[in-house]
């Protein structure tokens, strides 16, 4: 039987491009791929220009196109799960409709696919971001989340993605609400393969990602990925204490016991000043505590899988068994 791909494209205001994106850079693509069946799931993600109309108008003509459309905006990453949900191919190929991932790259990836990784990344090869600030910030961004314990996500790794249909099911678990869908399939870990490509102009329309959206997207990746945060504080908690501790009993020794011989005249105020801090240091250790509670509780309310087991690397395993990894 012919394997079937997906092609699910989020799509948020683009009448501009998106007809010609379709009709002269995807679709032909596609084309020219023999050997598989291909659909095309489009999610419009509640769009206020005519974007809904070209896609009602385009899925008439087609056959092998959905158009799945989500009542109002709800942002990329949820129309990216809602595209993987209603994808039904034996793989999930995930791209932009702006023209920027280039679909002339698609084979590579399937490529990719045949030679047995389940999931195949696109990178970006340099940098093309626009003006300085987007560069720096995406900079910042990928060091800190590496900072904070993700090694897994490669810097300038894009939501151009191909997954196997084993990836996308496990996808579709995930009940989580704030997603990422980026750091959720590092965090799955399945056998990857990155590939490098050159981001693209945006065919037509600006891009709806600005500077306050795009710092959101990180504080989330932050916040639903990893505790560090609160963690870094609990450690400044620590140095606080310890060092307010020596400086105080250095204090006490030094006038007290030795009469101050290093004649420092430390009065009652810096006293005072160190006792503070000493206890301003045990405030962040405790605050720190308290917030490594809430980050447990924080990762049961995800719910996440216990585990995933690879049903390819494993052998001799009764299907059903593999399944209820959930508490
Ligand atoms: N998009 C979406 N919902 C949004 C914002 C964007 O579905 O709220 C789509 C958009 O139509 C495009 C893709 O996500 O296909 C990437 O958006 P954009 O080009 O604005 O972002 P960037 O290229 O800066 O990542
Ligand atoms: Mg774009």
């Amino acid at each position: 039987m012919t394997k079937k791909i997906s092609v699910v494209i989020p799509v948020c205001n683009e009448e501009k491009g998106i007809r010609n994106f379709l009709d002269k850079r995807l679709v032909p693509e596609i084309e020219k791929i023999k050997d598989y069946d291909f659909e095309l799931v489009l999610v419009n993600d509640g769009s206020r220009d005519k974007t809904l109309e070209i896609l009602q108008e385009y899925a008439e003509s087609r056959k092998d196109v959905k158009v799945v459309s989500l009542v109002r905006n709800f942002g990329k990453e949820m129309a990216l799960s809602a595209g993987l949900r209603y994808a039904e191919g034996d793989a999930v190929l995930t791209i932009d409709s702006d023209g920027q991932q280039p679909p002339e790259r698609i084979s590579d990836f399937i490529k990719a696919w045949e030679d047995g990784a389940e999931i195949a990344t696109g990178v970006r090869d340099h940098y093309t971001k626009h003006g300085l600030i987007p560069k720096i910030g995406s900079k910042i961004f990928y060091k800190l989340l590496k900072l904070m314990g993700n090694k897994t996500t490669v810097p300038g790794s894009t939501d151009f993605r191909l997954m196997d249909r084993v990836v996308v099911n496990e996808f579709n678990e995930l009940t989580e609400h704030n997603r990422i869908t980026r750091g959720l399939v590092d965090w799955m870990g399945y056998e990857k393969k990155d590939i490098y490509y050159t981001y693209g102009e945006r065919m037509a329309g600006s891009p709806s990602y600005n500077f306050r959206k795009l710092f959101n997207l990180a504080i989330d990746s932050f916040i639903s990925m990893s505790t560090t945060p609160l963690v870094i504080f609990g450690y400044v908690g620590i140095f606080i204490t310890i060092g307010s501790f020596l400086l105080g009993t250095f204090c006490i020794i030094n006038q007290y016991i030795l009469g101050d011989p290093l004649r420092l005249y430390w009065n009652g105020a810096v006293q005072m000043a160190i006792f503070i801090t000493f206890l301003v240091g045990l405030v962040l250790i405790s605050q720190s505590i308290t917030a490594l509670y809430i980050s447990h509780i924080h990762t049961e309310t995800q719910n996440r899988p216990l585990y995933i087991v690879s049903k390819k690397q494993s052998r001799n395993i009764n299907a059903t068994s593999v399944k209820p990894n959930k508490k």
